[in-house]
This record gives structure tokens, sequence and C-alpha cells, in this order.
């Protein structure tokens, strides 16, 4: 049986925190970008933009934003990390469920933020690093089952990251569990270094693979999950707490917002991702949820927001990291991320 962390609050708390990345030099276009202490986010229009540098803070034409985190073109995914996540990554040895994911247009930095580099690693190999260093200090008074899965949606159909030429995979609900894959892979891990290992063989299998923007390229969703559960050994014998660590590699952004800005809800249509508007559906409500209490979270509405359920519900954390670029010629889609990030929070 499972029993929940006590005295654990019960509704989900959101975080919002806005990742600026670097200029590219082939972008060959004007920054218009700027992060003030950690928390702003200032974008100005293009078009009014001759030599902002000097003069941004005393303009009126720029849009200003504040979040609860904010970060330059200069910072370290491990700040990002050590500044609006590393606090929260506990709780999912205490039996809770947290869920990150990276928001922006494609090309903004999604997979740089989520996956990373060697010399830079992402939120998904230092989150790891964590729960494993953790599992380590309590490890002689509990004991610990990880399992680690890795799913892409991609066009509404689940295929298994993990498994060298994966089918279609369907949902299933079952009363113990909640909503599960069907057939997925859930592997056995010891160390951090086994689900890098799992990560990087699942990457290689995205149909997102790809460094040209093009219309399929952008259209996959990857989420790696993480499912600790913890037996007491002496102090609470046959409780198991059981929590979760989702992080998610969202589909580019561009589809959702180009039906978003008059702030409506967002509509279905033939050619937008269902998943990634239902998920963004599903966060305005999480938004209005903090705020006001109440608010029905509409999880039903797609494959992704299903398989997140319970990162997004009861007692979670959820962490959008919206991702932008700097370019003036991103202007559009830069306005639209930061517009839906400030609807969230
Ligand atoms: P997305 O996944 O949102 O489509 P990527 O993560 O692939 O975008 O980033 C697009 C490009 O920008 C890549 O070449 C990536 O290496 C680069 N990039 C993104 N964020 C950073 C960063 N913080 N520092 C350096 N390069 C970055
Ligand atoms: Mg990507």
């Amino acid at each position: 049986p499972s029993i929940r962390a006590p005295g654990a609050k019960k509704s989900t708390t959101l975080t919002v925190a806005v990742k600026c990345r670097p200029l590219r030099h082939k972008e060959r276009g004007r920054d218009i970008v700027q992060v003030i202490e950690s928390k702003e986010v200032l974008i100005l229009d293009p078009d009014l933009s001759k030599d902002y540098l000097d003069r941004i803070r005393n303009r009126t034409k720029e849009k200003k934003y504040c979040f609860d985190h904010a970060f330059g073109p200069d910072s370290t995914n491990l700040e990002v990390y050590t500044k609006s996540i590393s606090s929260i990554i506990p709780e999912v040895v205490q039996g809770l469920n947290v869920t990150v994911f990276a928001y922006g247009s494609t090309g903004s930095g999604k997979t740089y933020t989520m996956v990373g580099t060697k010399d830079d690693p992402g939120l998904m190999v230092l989150s790891l690093h964590t729960v494993f260093d953790l599992i380590k200090m309590d490890k002689r008074a509990d004991e610990f089952e990880v399992t680690c899965s890795y799913l892409e949606v991609y066009n509404e159909i689940i295929y298994d990251l993990l498994e060298k030429s994966s089918g279609h995979l369907e949902l299933r609900e079952d009363p113990e569990e909640g909503i599960t894959v069907a057939g997925l892979r859930c592997i056995k891990v010891h160390s951090a270094g086994k689900i890098l290992e799992l990560l990087n063989m699942g990457n290689s299998r995205r149909k997102t693979e790809s460094t040209e923007v093009n219309a399929t390229s952008s259209r996959s969703h990857a989420v790696l999950e993480i499912s600790v559960k913890r037996k007491g050994r002496n102090k609470y014998p046959n409780q198991v707490l059981h929590g979760k660590l989702a992080l998610v590699d969202l589909a580019g952004s561009e589809r959702a917002t180009e039906t978003n800005n008059a702030g409506q809800k967002l509509r279905d249509g033939a050619n937008i991702n269902r998943s990634l508007l239902a998920l963004a559906n599903c966060i305005n409500a999480l938004g209005k949820q903090q705020k006001k209490g109440l608010a029905y979270v509409p999880y039903r509405n797609s494959k992704l927001t299903r398989i997140l359920k319970d990162g997004l519900s009861g007692n979670s954390q959820t962490v959008m990291i919206a991702t932008i670029s700097p370019a003036d010629i991103q202007y559009h889609h830069t306005v639209n991320t930061l517009k839906y990030a400030d609807r969230a929070k």
C-alpha cells in the first residue's frame, strides 16, 4: 500500500522560469532581449530598437515581464538547475511527484536545456545525479527501487524510446497504478550513469534528431520518467512511498501559440499539436488554481497530459522552463512564449 507524505500540501505548485539562449553566429541579427536581476525579461520591438542597448532601461516601448526566475544568455544549465529545481528534487525521494518541462518554439533551446551537452549537462542529467545522491544518503535506513522509462509522443502516438523498434503503445487505466502505458519498458537502475546511457540511446531514436527546423522535427514530445519507490526497513515496514520525476522535452510551441494570441482557450485543429495544446490548457488551469483555488484541470484531452497527470495534480510540483531566443527575427515567437509563460504563473 502506498501512502502520501504526512502533512503535505494538496495543490500543485507551479514555478515558471524563463531561459534566454545566446545569439548564434549565423543568426546575424540583433539581440533584443535583456534579463534584469534574475527575474525580469525585457523585450524590445525590433522596429524600434536602433540603439537600444544604451537606452533600453529608459524606454517605454519595450515589453516587460516578471517571472519566478529569469536566466540570460550567460547562464549555464547548472545555474538554471540550482536556482529553479534543485530544492524540489528531494521531494521525489519523499514520495511526491515532480514534473519539469521546457516550453518554447523550435530552436529556442529546449533540448539544450533538458538534455544539454557534455560541458553543460542539462536538467535531466543534473536532476538524476541529485536523486541518486539523495538515495545514497538514505540507503542504510530505507530500501529503494528506481526504474526509468523514456517515451515519445509523436502525432498522438506513443513510442518507447528504450526499445529498438517500438510499436505503437496504448494508455491503460489501472485502479492501483493509475494511468500507465501498456508495454512500456521500465528499466531498473542503480545509478545516474546507467540512466544517462539509456537517455543517450533514446535520444538517438527520437524522430526529432535533426538540426534543421522542418515541419516534422518540431512535433515530438520526449518524456523521461524516473520512478522512486521507497520502503522503510524499520520505521514504517510495509509502507511504500512512491515518487515520480517526469522530465519533458516538448515539441515546438509555434503551432500552439499561433492560435493563442488573444488569450482565449486553445483550440484543436488539423495542423496543431493536440498534446501541446492540452498541456498548455492544463498549465493555464494550474496557474488559475494557484491564484484562486478551484479550477478544473483538463487532463483527459491528450496522450501527453494523461501520461503526465500524476505530476500535474495532487501534491505535485511543476516547473516550466520557457525557452526563448534573443534574436530580433524571433520576436513573434518570443513574445508569444513570454505571454504564455506570464499567463501561466
Ligand atoms: P529546441 O530543442 O528548442 O528546438 P535546441 O535546444 O536544439 O532548440 O537549440 C537550438 C540551438 O541553439 C542548438 O544549436 C543549441 O546548441 C543552441 N543553444 C540553445 N541553448 C543554448 C545555450 N544556452 N548555450 C549555447 N547554445 C545553445
Ligand atoms: Mg529540441
